[in-house]
C-alpha cells in the first residue's frame, strides 16, 4: 500500500523504470530494465536491495520500442499491488533554452519538446514516446518531464556561446550541457560535504562522460555542448574533435551526416581507440597495448578538461567523482588525480581504494570525494516538489 511515483528513463535501446515512494527520501522499491531492443530483448526486475526478482526474454522480431513501453507499463501496473500511483516522471534529454527546471506535461509542452527533437535526434523521440503512451492509457495521471539540460541554464551567457555568426546562436546552436539530473543530485549533496559555497568540479564518468564546474551548487560551465558528443572521450563517443576532421572525412571518404554520426557516437571513444571494448572493466583487465592506450587517452582528456574548468571557476576547492567509472574505478581516480597535483590535489590511497565519501589526503588543499549519483531519485524529488 502507500503512494508511489513511477520514474521512466527511456533510451535508444533500453527502458529503465522504477517505482519510488512518494515521501522523502523517495526510495526506489522496484527497478526494471528492458534492454536489447532490436537485438535481444531482455527484462530484469530488481528489488530495493538490487536482488533480481524476475527475468524475461522476448524474440527480437516485433519487439520494438512501443512494445517495450507496453510491457513496462503492464509490469508496473502489476507491481503497484494496491498502492496509489501519484504520477509519472520522465528523464528527457533536451529542454532547450526555455525549460530551466522540471515541467508538468501538457499537450502544448509535448509539442514544444517534440520541436526540440532535431537537437537530440538519437534520444528525444525515445524520451517522449512513453509520455505519449502513458497519456493515452491514463490521461488523468500527472506526468512530469525533467531535463538533462536544465541544470546548466544557470551558466553565464558566455559559457553557453559558440563563436559562430549571431544568427546561428539565435537559431539555438549553443552549448546546452547534459547529465544535468546527475549534477543536480550531486549539487544537493554539497552542503552535507561542507562544500556549499565551494568551487567544485564534478566528474560524471560513465559510458557517457562529462565534467561540470559548479560554484555555490550551480553550474558555471560544462564539457558537453550542443550535443552529448562534445568534451571528454567516452565509451563509444570521441568527445571534442577539431571540426576540420569532419569536413576532411566528407571530402576524402564521402562520409555523410549519418556516417559521421555513427563514427562520433558509436565507433569512437574507448571502443574505437582500443579496438576491443567500450567497457572500462574489460579494458582494465586486458593486457593489450591498445587497451592501455585508450585508458590513458581517457584520463588525459579528463585532466586537460579539468584545467579548462578550473580556469572558468578561478580555482578549485573540490573534485567529485560519480557514475560507473567515477564510483567504481579507483585506478581512474588515482590517475586523474595524479594529473591534478599542480592544483594541490593528493588522494589518500586507502580512502581511494575504499571509494566512498572523501578520498583525498587529510592535508590536501583541494579535496576529492566519491558520491554515487541518483538521477532517478532526483526525478522523484522533483515530482514531489511539483505534485506536493
Ligand atoms: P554507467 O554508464 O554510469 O553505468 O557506467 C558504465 C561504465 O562504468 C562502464 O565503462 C563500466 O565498465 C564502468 N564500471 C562499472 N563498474 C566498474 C568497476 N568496478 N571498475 C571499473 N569500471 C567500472
Amino acid at each position: 500500500m502507500g503512494e508511489l511515483f513511477v520514474v521512466v528513463n527511456a533510451g535508444s535501446s533500453s527502458i529503465k523504470f522504477a517505482l519510488h515512494e512518494a515521501v522523502a527520501p523517495f526510495a526506489a522499491t522496484r527497478r526494471g530494465l528492458i534492454e536489447g531492443i532490436g537485438t535481444a530483448p531482455h527484462l530484469r526486475l530488481r528489488d530495493a536491495a538490487g536482488a533480481t526478482l524476475m527475468e524475461r526474454n522476448w524474440p527480437v522480431e516485433g519487439f520494438d520500442h512501443a512494445r517495450a513501453i507496453a510491457e513496462a507499463m503492464a509490469l508496473e501496473a502489476e507491481l503497484l499491488d494496491g498502492a496509489t500511483l501519484l504520477g509519472a516522471g520522465h528523464r528527457v534529454v533536451h529542454g532547450g533554452l526555455h525549460f530551466a527546471g522540471p515541467v508538468r506535461v501538457t499537450e502544448a509542452v509535448l509539442e514544444e519538446l517534440q520541436a526540440l527533437s532535431p537537437l537530440a535526434p538519437l534520444h528525444q523521440p525515445h524520451n517522449l514516446a512513453p509520455i505519449r503512451a502513458i497519456a493515452a492509457l491514463a490521461p488523468e495521471l500527472p506526468q512530469i518531464a525533467c531535463f538533462d539540460t536544465a541544470f546548466h541554464r544557470s551558466q553565464p551567457p558566455i559559457a553557453q556561446e559558440f563563436a559562430l555568426p549571431r544568427r546561428m546562436s539565435e537559431a539555438g546552436i549553443r552549448r546546452y550541457g547534459f547529465h544535468g539530473l546527475s549534477y543536480e543530485y550531486i549539487a544537493s549533496c554539497l552542503p552535507r560535504l561542507g562544500l556549499a559555497g565551494a568551487r567544485v568540479i564534478v566528474a560524471h564518468l560513465g559510458n557517457g562522460a562529462s565534467l561540470c564546474a559548479m560554484r555555490d551548487g550551480r553550474s558555471v560551465a560544462s564539457t558537453m555542448g550542443f550535443t552529448a558528443a562534445d568534451g571528454l572521450m567516452m565509451g563509444t563517443r570521441c568527445g571534442a574533435l577539431d571540426p576540420g576532421v569532419l569536413i576532411h572525412l566528407m571530402d576524402t571518404e564521402g562520409m555523410d551526416a549519418r556516417a559521421l554520426e555513427a563514427l562520433i557516437y558509436k565507433e569512437s571513444g574507448l571502443l574505437g581507440v582500443s579496438g576491443l571494448s567500450s567497457d572500462m572493466r574489460t579494458l582494465r583487465a586486458s593486457s593489450e597495448p591498445h587497451a592501455a592506450e585508450a585508458v590513458a587517452l581517457f584520463v588525459y582528456r579528463i585532466q586537460r578538461e579539468i584545467g579548462s574548468l578550473v580556469a572558468a571557476l578561478g580555482g578549485l576547492d573540490a573534485l567529485i567523482f560519480t557514475a560507473g567509472i567515477g564510483e567504481n574505478d579507483a585506478a581512474t581516480r588515482a590517475e586523474v588525480a595524479a594529473g591534478c597535483a599542480w592544483l594541490g590535489l593528493t588522494l589518500d590511497p586507502a580512502l581511494n581504494a575504499a571509494g566512498r565519501g572523501r578520498v583525498s589526503a587529510e592535508a590536501s588543499p583541494v579535496s576529492a570525494f566519491v558520491v554515487p549519483t541518483d538521477e532517478e531519485g532526483m526525478i522523484a524529488r522533483h515530482m514531489a516538489g511539483m505534485l506536493g
